[in-house]
């Protein structure tokens, strides 16, 4: 009896089975195609501004090739296989000293100098790349867009209007061109308006993935925002374009997560194949350009010394006789330095880089080194020779005096040499004839202190036309 019941049950659903089945796929290729129709208006939605905000990061690219090289050659090969043929990725690198990185819906990924600088090997900017990639490739921004407007969570609809309103409206304020003035909410809708957490993890995953399938070894992500969280602290308004990712604390966490759980058995199989590395050693010369200046603008404009000091000796390796290194190691020492007796290291590293320009590209080493002579060390002779050798420096690359000449020659009286004159630097006995009138070049601010006449342009011009006509009596006299 029970098995008749059962047989006959089982007739039953044998006959309805097809049925039920190809009404519940209809209903499923239905919902299917119209689930892509959305997703195909949100693309569409999304491509204008997207152009819009690429045309403006085009204000902060990074010209120099060998980096752009560097990075597109490195972002290219960490592209998953299984990514669509017609996705079309390209990685840039933008003039920032903010690390940071981010795509664009379309696949353009874009990476900072100050990132590319703040990464301590290629492993570490493998991460950085792939995640990006792993947004772009599993469509997060797409997703989240739909997810808002046509999710049941009512909040999350509002969330959308917020999102696309800042979109249709970006282009408003345009004297803003630059990267930290696209305006963080339209920047980071396009980027990712706050991407979930299980996107974040999925982006880890398949840049991991790919980083491990080419032997790099992906604990060092976890290394590099351990560290962006130990040197920054938590994104703050400098690193406000960071909005998009979890916090930096949180960001290590993820990345552990999922090497530790999702990629287990991948990292055992690469690990099989030998050890996993830090990647190429071409890392540090082709990106030394990049983190040397990184480290000059995180002194100058940010007053990060610590940061600065830290990159620019980590180049100092790669780059031994670089005159414009040592310059800047020597600035930030001369000024964050104790006194130490007399071994200055703001006076040796000056000192070497003086010695190392040898072509003259920076006459402004030999005024910082004066001023070194004579403010730490109080060396006066020394701060003359320099200050000299700093004018003779500018007027051999630039043809004209420097633009401080007026304190230099204050300078040159306070250390004891108040009758040094700037080479050929007119005074009352300086004739100069000019074509249509001939001209007696007054005593111009000379440690004298004679009448000031005529304009320091005029001066200059007069000067220039002198200088010619004596060059071209040489040229006819030989
Ligand atoms: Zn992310």
């Amino acid at each position: 009896m029970r098995i008749g019941v059962a047989a006959l049950l089982a007739g039953i659903l044998v006959v309805l089975h097809p049925v039920a089945n190809a009404q519940k796929n209809n209903k499923e290729a239905r919902q299917e195609e119209r689930r892509e129709e959305r997703l195909e208006g949100i693309r569409r939605d999304l491509q204008e501004s997207t152009d819009r905000v690429a045309l403006r990061m085009r204000k902060g690219f990074n010209r120099e090739p060998l980096i752009n090289g560097y990075i597109n050659a490195l972002g290219q090969k960490l592209i998953p296989p299984d990514a669509p043929s017609d996705l079309k990725l390209s990685f840039r690198v933008i003039e920032a000293t903010e690390p940071n990185a981010f795509a664009l819906a379309d696949g353009r990924i874009y990476i900072t100098t100050g990132m590319i600088a703040f990464a301590e090997n290629e492993a570490q900017l493998a991460a950085v790349l792939g995640h990006e990639i792993g947004h772009v490739t599993r469509e997060h921004l797409v997703n989240s867009i739909y997810r808002q407007r046509y999710g049941k969570v009512a909040t999350a609809t509002k969330i959308a209007g917020t999102a696309l309103g800042i979109l249709s409206r970006g282009n408003k304020n345009s004297g803003a061109e630059d990267l930290t003035t696209i305006g963080v909410g339209l920047f980071s809708a396009l980027t990712g308006a706050r991407y979930a957490r299980e996107q974040e993890k999925e982006a880890d995953r398949v840049g991991l993935e790919r980083a491990l399938a080419l032997g790099l070894d992906p604990a060092e992500a976890g290394k590099l925002w351990d560290k962006m969280y130990q040197r920054f602290g938590e994104p703050s308004s400098v690193m406000a374009l960071f909005s998009g990712h979890p916090t930096h604390s949180k960001r290590g966490e993820l990345v552990r997560e999922v090497v530790s759980t999702d990629l287990a058995l991948a990292r055992e199989v690469a690990e099989r194949a030998g050890p996993l590395q830090l990647g190429s050693a071409s890392f540090s010369r082709l990106t030394s350009v990049v983190r040397r200046d990184s480290g000059i603008q995180m002194a100058e404009l940010l007053d990060r010394y610590d940061l600065a000091l830290e990159g620019l000796e980590a180049v100092l390796s790669v780059r031994p006789d670089d005159a414009k290194l040592l310059w800047a190691i020597g600035r930030i020492h001369n000024l964050t330095e104790r006194p130490t007796g007399d071994s200055s290291l703001a006076l040796q590293f000056l000192q070497r880089a003086a010695e190392t320009d040898k072509r003259g590209l920076f006459p402004a080493i030999h005024r910082d080194l004066g001023y070194a002579y004579a403010t730490s060390a109080e060396d006066f002779p020394k701060a003359v020779e320099s200050l000299q050798a700093y004018v003779d420096g500018y007027i051999r690359k630039h043809g004209t005096y420097p633009p401080d000449l007026e304190t230099i020659y204050d300078y040159m009286g306070l250390f004891g040499n108040s009758d040094w004159n700037a080479p050929g630097f007119p005074n009352e006995n300086t004739q100069i004839s000019l074509s249509h009138r001939s001209y007696t070049a007054p005593a111009w601010q000379t440690p004298g202190g004679a009448t000031v006449e005529g304009s320091e342009s005029f001066l200059r011009e007069a000067y220039e036309v002198a200088r010619k006509d004596q060059q071209q009596g040489a040229a006819g006299s030989e």
